[in-house]
């Protein structure tokens, strides 16, 4: 008989909480991935589009085992475009052009079910809330409590590990870091989703493909003064837009940092975004059924990212801002590393495999999120290190590199090629 396997508990059951128990199951370890949500959540309504780098694609795809299923539900990203509108005159020309950029877009709601489906059945324990956590003395094990949802009942769930991959606002992080914060980073993102089924040759859709010719293989970004917005096709005949508005923090329940907008706001919005964009993108906007509202926050790097046999991963570990696409990208890689971490060290050197997790993605998961936040203070015209605001009528194109995806820190060479270990290409 073979020795037994070490066991996780995942707390979250989103990207990072997914990708986590791919990457142990792969390591040879058990997964319990627990998840407050009643069921998988495809179709929800938070959910939009998101951009996955090319290390991400590999791994997904490793855990996955079929590379088709995942280029079938994703689209190419090969282009990154930087544009500036004239709000006047409405119209827009190219600040910056890379057309090296190697991403493709997924729904989330997709990648969400592509991972579910591939894990072993019985992974996930959905509707199960955790709510605290003991290790024991010697620090061989964690105890998590958790409530089922459906009966009130408090049930107990072991590991040899707890991964926290339960997002920014993780109370398991708030257990090590009482006084963690979230930063309020000035601004909020309108978001939403045009299904344009059956409406292919529609004037807006014409329209849109003429303003924005290389829809389905680019990510355009267009800047005004003291605003952007972003927007790219996504499989299905979606096409995802993102605007980012600054204004002082808006007053939200608790658990979120999603807004349901109501019908005046989304009013408001269209007057807004006819005065700021070409008519071709406020017309996308306008068209799209429910739009909503992100809070826009990150947090400054966290000192570590484990304590005994508790790790955080994702959101949890690095809350960031949307811009320089890492949010996913950042779960996932983490969830790749613990993986071959955990497999290189083993259950008896686990604080080792724990150490050199920490120390190959801190560096680089806190120099992404500080790079994101400096982007998006660049691109919606707030200081930057006290130095004048970006201006994009005026900038230079020296200045306006800046602005592409590509400078993000470790953009060509993601940590995991640090790590001396045929990865998959
Ligand atoms: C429904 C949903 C839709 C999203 N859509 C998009 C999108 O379209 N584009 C995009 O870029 N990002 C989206 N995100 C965010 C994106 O998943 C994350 O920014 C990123 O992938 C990191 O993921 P994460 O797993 O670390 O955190 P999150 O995605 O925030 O997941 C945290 C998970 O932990 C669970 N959780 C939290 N507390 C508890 C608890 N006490 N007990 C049990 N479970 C708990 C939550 O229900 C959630 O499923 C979405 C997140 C969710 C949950």
């Amino acid at each position: 008989m073979g020795a037994k396997k070490p066991v996780a508990v995942v707390v979250g059951g989103s990207i990072a909480g997914l990708s986590c128990a791919h990457a142990l199951i792969s390591a040879g370890w058990r997964a319990t991935v627990i998840e407050k949500s009643a069921g998988p959540q495809s179709g929800s309504p938070t959910g939009a589009g998101l951009g996955l780098d090319p290390q991400s694609l590999r791994l997904v795809c490793r855990w996955t085992s079929d590379p088709n299923f995942l280029h079938a539900a994703t689209v190419p990203l090969s282009i990154d475009i930087n544009r500036v509108t004239d709000s006047k005159r409405k119209v827009s020309r190219t600040l910056t052009r890379d057309e090296g950029f190697n991403f493709r877009a997924a729904h989330w709601a997709d990648l969400h079910s592509i991972l579910l489906q591939a894990l072993p059945p019985g992974t996930v324990v959905w509707g199960h809330q955790f709510l605290s956590f003991d290790v024991s003395n010697d620090k061989s094990f964690v105890v998590t409590k958790s409530r089922v949802l459906l009966t009130d009942e408090v049930v107990e769930i072991a590991g040899d590990l707890l991964v926290a991959a339960d997002g920014c606002l993780s109370s398991i992080r708030r257990h090590f870091l009482p006084d963690f914060k979230l930063r309020y980073s000035g601004y909020t993102a309108w978001r939403g989703i045009l299904d344009f089924t059956g409406k292919e040759s529609s004037d807006i859709i014409l329209g849109v493909r003429r303003a924005y010719p290389e829809l389905g293989d680019c990510l355009y970004f267009d800047l005004a003064t003291g605003t952007h917005s972003v927007l790219y096709e996504l499989k299905c005949k979606r096409l995802n837009w993102l605007w980012y508005v600054n204004g002082p923090e808006p007053e939200h329940k608790g658990s979120s940092v999603t807004i349901k907008a109501s019908n005046d706001m989304i009013q408001k919005m269209h007057e807004e975004a006819e005065k700021v964009w070409v008519p071709e993108l406020s017309r996308i906007m306008k068209e799209t059924d429910e739009p909503f509202v992100n809070i826009i926050y990150d947090s400054d790097p966290l000192p570590r990212l484990y304590w005994d046999n508790v790790v955080l991963i994702g959101d949890a570990a690095h809350p960031t801002t949307p811009h320089g696409l890492r949010s996913t990208n950042m779960s996932i890689q983490d969830a790749g590393i613990l993986g071959y971490c955990l497999e290189k060290w083993g259950l008896e050197h686990l604080s080792m495999a724990l150490e050199e997790f920490q120390t190959t993605r801190l560096p680089v998961v806190s120099k992404q999120v500080l790079h994101s936040r400096k982007l998006g203070r660049l691109k919606q015209g707030l200081v930057v290190d006290g130095q004048e605001t970006f201006d994009p009528m005026t900038a230079t194109p020296e200045d306006c590199l800046q602005l592409q995806q590509r400078r993000v820190p470790y953009f060509e060479e993601c940590a995991i090629y640090s790590i001396r270990k045929p990865w998959p290409r």
